[in-house]
């Protein structure tokens, strides 16, 4: 009963979770040891960037690139080289965005905006990346993407992290989100869809379901992932 009452889930714990039930115990109840991986080492120093320039009260490109210089760190790359790509790679990245952002006629209204909402009997935490308003009133809400891969409409229109941040929006900040985003900062790219009730709805159910299976410590191994589980060499049911 303990851990019901104090239980949160988010949408990182339910996709490990959808991924392979005993991942998300080795990751979040034994706490195995996932190794960062350069890109998610490189995801967090854009995300850092980008909060630290929309706090600013001022905008400009060397600002921004003086967020970024404060925001960049060099543990996880492999050698000198990769620091030196990956950092031109982060260079021209935003120099694109802070065109486009110049362009834009949004305001940022949140960035790294955390919520803790209620699903049922659970509570739900995230943390959306922007909220912009319009002048005629209207809400986008904004997740950014730094991986090269632009994703095509049929995975974004499935993305369930939309779905839970729509929720999220209207049940804690009181305002239904008109535009939906994912920015695809590598190509600045944004590609947009919209979330029906219907989805968002079918969205929550899959993580009250998800929590009921936690809770009640469902974590039977799906070995149909094993060859592409970051955890295979610490798993003792992989059949990789
Ligand atoms: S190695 Fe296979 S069974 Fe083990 S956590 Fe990963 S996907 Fe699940």
């Amino acid at each position: 009963m303990k851990m019901r009452q104090n239980f949160k889930i988010s949408y990182s714990r339910i996709s490990t979770y959808l991924f392979c039930p005993n991942k998300y115990k080795l990751v979040y109840l034994d706490n195995v040891y996932i190794p960062l991986s350069v890109d998610i080492v490189f995801g967090h120093i854009i995300h850092k960037t980008l909060e630290r320039f929309h706090s600013l009260e001022k905008s400009s490109y060397d600002l921004l690139l003086e967020c970024y210089d404060d925001s960049w760190r060099s543990d996880g790359f492999v050698n000198p080289q990769q620091v030196f790509e990956y950092y031109q790679r982060g260079k021209q990245m935003l120099e694109n965005y802070y065109r486009s952002f110049k362009e834009s006629n949004s305001e940022v209204l949140y960035v790294e905006k955390s919520f803790d909402a209620n699903i049922g009997k659970y509570r739900f935490v995230g943390i959306i990346d922007r909220i912009d308003r319009y002048p005629d009133g209207t809400y986008e809400i904004i997740d950014y993407k730094t991986h090269v891969n632009v994703w095509g409409p049929e995975k974004i229109d499935k993305d369930l992290q939309l779905s839970f941040y729509a929720y999220a929006c209207r049940s804690v900040f009181g305002f239904n989100p008109d535009k939906m985003s994912i920015y695809f900062l590598s190509e600045n790219k944004k590609v947009y869809t919209t979330k029906s009730q219907g989805e968002i709805s079918d969205a929550i159910d899959i993580a009250v379901s998800t929590s009921e299976n936690i809770v009640a410590e469902n974590f039977d191994p799906d070995v149909s992932k094993c060859h592409i589980c970051d955890l295979k060499f610490k798993c003792r049911f992989c059949i990789a």
